[in-house]
């Protein structure tokens, strides 16, 4: 059995976890390649216009894997926690990858709801426990057999299968924790350091010259890393001499600080590497600058981005949003980042620094 996964939205966030858990029930695993302009073309063919950009790249990868693999693995994942959640293209990605691309081979699509309602507590009413709830995890681990179960009716592999690609999850999260970012942190979890180096860009103190400024990246992972949609946006940032820092290089409990500091509960999942990254490198006075990369036509970053802009000037701290869609140009992209480069360069003289 081969299984599809598609190089675009969650894989930047789960990738060795999937990788394992399918592998270690005997089926292969191929991953779609970086994008391209030949994959976003195949998906903006398939979608409304209104799209947004992401979901147009995840299709061209579907389409890319659609001939190559048995399944393609296309979770929908509606929550992760209690009280928060994803958008409604996460949580209805399978029904938009059927509706769009029939053809494609058969789907492993499971729901994934951590925040569902305990049964009523003494009042009658549902619990509101901030925990997840026992029926939550029942449902998962149910979820998860149903999952395994299209390779083997051993329960005990299934469980097995399931620990291993949770510790794969673990040593990942440590990787990024180390300074690296996801596409760097896969590449080191599979063994090749020199995986992809060209798209990456080496850190500036790797290339012998002291970083001239720090700035943080902040924003979905599937906007930060993909290179082609973004333009090499990290590679052009190390390019400038600057030492990039991102969301996944801070710990969750950081991130989730950062969140509350800002904007008290989070209800988006995405909350974290937007707000949750702004507030926790708006604490560190070695973080020169933000850019924050968000989706044209985004309904949780329009309200996100509006925070992060706030928080960043009420600190009095250089802030730059970047709207990318489809028809973002690369010129004016450079542009912008030279510009913001040059400003935090006579800002630092202007303070002495
Ligand atoms: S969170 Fe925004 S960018 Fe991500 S899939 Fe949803 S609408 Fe698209």
């Amino acid at each position: 059995m081969k299984v599809g996964i598609p190089r675009a939205l969650l894989y930047y966030q789960y990738y060795p976890m999937w990788k394992t858990f399918f592998e270690e029930l005997g089926a292969s695993v191929l991953v779609s390649g970086l994008t391209t302009k030949a994959t976003l073309a195949a998906g903006v063919e398939r979608l409304m216009a209104e799209t947004c950009l992401p979901v147009k790249v995840y299709c061209g990868h579907v389409l890319e894997l659609k001939s190559q693999v048995d399944y393609v693995f296309v979770p929908a994942v509606r929550s992760l926690e209690p009280k928060v959640f994803n958008c409604s293209h996460l949580l209805g990605l399978p029904d938009l990858v059927r509706a769009v691309i029939p053809e494609a081979p058969p789907l492993l699509s499971p729901d994934i709801d951590l925040d569902q309602k305990s049964s009523k507590d003494k009042h009658g009413y549902p619990s509101s426990s901030p925990d997840v709830s026992f029926k939550a995890r029942r449902v998962f681990y149910q979820t998860i057999y149903q999952l395994g179960s299209h390779f083997t009716h051993n329960p005990l592999r299934i469980k097995a299968a399931a620990k291993e690609a949770w510790q794969a999850y673990q040593d990942y999260l440590r990787l990024m924790q180390t300074g690296l970012t996801p596409p760097e942190a896969i590449a080191r979890w599979e063994g090749d350091d020199t995986h992809h180096p060209s798209a990456i860009g080496h850190p500036p103190s790797a290339i012998g010259h002291p970083p001239s400024h720090t700035i943080a990246l902040i924003g979905h992972p599937y906007n930060l890393y993909d290179t082609y949609i973004t333009h090499n946006l990290l590679t052009r940032l190390r390019g400038l001499g600057v030492r990039v820092v991102t969301p996944e290089m801070a710990t969750p409990e950081e991130l989730r600080q950062g969140v509350l500091d800002l904007a008290g509960q989070p209800y988006w999942a995405y909350e974290d590497a937007m707000v949750g990254a702004l507030g926790h490198y708006l604490r560190d006075d070695g973080v020169d600058g933000f850019i924050a990369v968000a989706s044209f036509g985004c309904g949780p970053d329009s309200t996100l981005l509006d925070v992060a802009q706030r928080a960043a000037r009420e600190a009095s701290r250089p802030f730059m949003s970047l709207i990318i869609d489809e028809h973002t140009g690369e010129a004016g992209l450079v542009t912008r980042l030279e510009a913001f480069v040059d400003m935090l360069t006579r800002r630092k003289k202007m303070q002495g620094r």
